[in-house]
């Protein structure tokens, strides 16, 4: 995803809204509903990007607010950070700009998810491009019939 076209916004909360498979939806309805409240199970790598999995069969692929490509963590393996976010839950969503440091400066959506914790929120907390919001699957077993990220 390499558009700087600015998301429309859901009048009910702020959230970007996204286009799924041509029906206009708010990504934070679409999180919630699919992942709210939700226990990570663990982490699997497929396509090339890590996927979360939950306790209820939901699955999401971490994507990078920047790019769209699969998320760029500092300091961080993949599988530090499954293994980090394992067992806790969805606590909560929130949403954020990601502004370019070139000077076009273009401004990405980023979207954020917090997780259960002792930690400071910013250390439980993953921002994710749109992408992954859009990208969420119900039952994890669709991805293995080799579906791509779109
Ligand atoms: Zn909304
Ligand atoms: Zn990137």
């Amino acid at each position: 995803m390499s558009s700087s076209v600015r998301y429309p916004m859901c009048p009910n909360d702020g959230f970007p809204l996204i286009d799924v498979d041509g029906a206009i939806v708010c990504s934070v309805e679409r999180a919630d509903a699919l992942i709210g409240g939700q226990q990570v199970t663990n982490a699997t790598n497929a396509n090339g990007y890590l996927y979360l999995n939950f306790a209820n069969g939901a699955s999401m692929p971490l994507t990078c607010p920047c790019c769209g490509g699969r998320l760029h963590l500092r300091g961080l393996s993949h599988e530090q950070l499954g293994q980090m976010l394992a067992g806790r839950n969805v606590e909560g969503f929130r949403h954020g700009e990601w502004v370019g440091g070139d000077e076009a400066g273009q401004r990405h959506p980023i979207f954020a998810i917090q997780f259960s914790g002792q930690e400071d929120l910013s250390a439980r907390t993953i921002q994710v491009g749109l992408d992954s919001v859009h990208c969420i699957q119900e039952d994890s077993s669709y991805r293995e019939n080799g579906s791509e990220l779109h």
